[in-house]
């Protein structure tokens, strides 16, 4: 009869798929029985495609001769649904939670997260970074940590990268290329997103700053009732399509109770480099408006401008390597976000 010892040190050397880390150590393996000769191994999981791949590789591991059970992460009964009100505390850690969103994609919502992130940096606060966004973890890239791999400390906590003075952490660090569709259902996110509040070594925070996918969803909810967050920060464009989108994102906030920070304005305006002339390409205004309307702070605007795409795109925020006038876009917002929180 197989030793339970002898199958599980054969466990040790499967790996989780898309992590460089076995599914012993991630304590996947939930129990380890035997029927005669035949390993029956209990696996505790929530993604149906890794489980998938898990059996397939578990059964060439064992000559075609295993049992692979599924056994349900029990994640709901942890889980407050319902009270954001009274929402739980992942992140014990972080004085204060940040939590940047949008009504739709594009917008500009990453980029705000990260200069928001390094201005807080700047100005002596302990910060972290977590990228949320689930349908677009570009946050490495724009920080210029997207080689980087995912590491355990001793502790058995995720080692955050770091650059430009704060902590980060993406989603997209658990797919093996950048390219990798992330085509996970939402709950299987959300899990993984708690995995991050609670298994990433952040240290100390002042700020914890979480990128957060667009839109109004499971995702937007669940961190509501898992944290407390401190203020959301809406980021827009001015045109009226976005505006609309945007509503929905303010409203939701307030239906679920978590404070708003205030709302951005960004690609508001267009300054001609070679004329000085200022171009409102989307219109003017429609950002304060919005935020007049829902009687929400309004924290800056900030332009539509060639060099913040090209600093951003290379890994390097313009908040940190930009000229002045760059920088102060986002210190404004920075600022007057913390003359609401602080
Ligand atoms: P989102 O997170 O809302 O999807 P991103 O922050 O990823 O949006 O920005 C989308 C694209 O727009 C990126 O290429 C980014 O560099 C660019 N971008 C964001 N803000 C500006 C801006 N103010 N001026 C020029 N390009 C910008």
């Amino acid at each position: 009869m197989p030793e339970k010892k002898a199958i599980l040190e054969k466990l040790a050397s499967v790996q989780y798929p898309g992590l460089e880390r076995s599914i012993v150590d991630l304590k996947i393996v939930d129990s380890v029985e035997t029927e005669g000769e035949r390993p029956i191994i209990t696996l505790s999981m929530q993604n149906d495609e890794a489980f998938e791949i898990l059996r397939e590789r578990l059964a060439d591991l064992f000559g075609g001769n295993v049992e692979v059970r599924r056994k349900a992460m029990a994640k709901k009964r942890d889980m407050n649904y319902g009270h954001t009100a009274n929402p739980n505390n992942r992140a014990p850690y972080a004085k204060r939670v940040i939590a940047v969103t949008s009504g739709k994609g594009g917008v500009g919502k990453s980029t705000v997260s990260v200069n928001l992130a390094v201005a807080l940096a700047q100005k002596g606060f302990k910060v972290g970074l977590l990228d949320a966004d689930v349908y677009g973890p570009n946050i490495p890239r724009m920080l210029g940590t997207a080689d980087e791999k995912l590491r355990w400390g001793e502790n058995d906590k995720i080692i955050p990268s770091e650059n430009f003075g704060i902590r980060i952490m993406s989603v997209g660090l658990t797919t093996p290329t950048s390219d990798t569709p992330l085509v996970w259902r939402s709950s299987v996110a959300v899990s993984a997103l708690i995995q991050f509040l609670e298994d990433v070594d952040w240290g100390e925070l002042d700020f914890l700053v979480i990128d957060m996918p667009p839109g109004t969803g499971d995702i937007q909810l669940t961190m509501a009732q898992e944290l407390p967050i401190t203020a959301g920060v809406i980021v827009t464009t001015p045109q009226p399509v976005a505006l609309d989108d945007v509503s929905r994102a303010i409203m939701m906030f307030k239906d679920i109770h978590v404070p708003i920070g205030g709302l951005v304005e960004n690609m508001s305006f267009f300054v001609a480099p070679d004329t000085g002339k200022r171009y409102d390409i989307f219109g003017t205004g429609g950002g304060e408006a919005t935020a007049k309307r829902y009687d929400i702070p309004f924290l800056g605007q900030i332009p539509l401008d060639m060099q913040i795409r090209e600093f951003s795109d290379s890994g390097t925020p313009p908040v940190a390597m930009g000229d002045d006038v760059q920088k102060g876009y986002y210190r404004t917002v920075a600022e007057n976000l913390l003359a609401q929180i602080l």
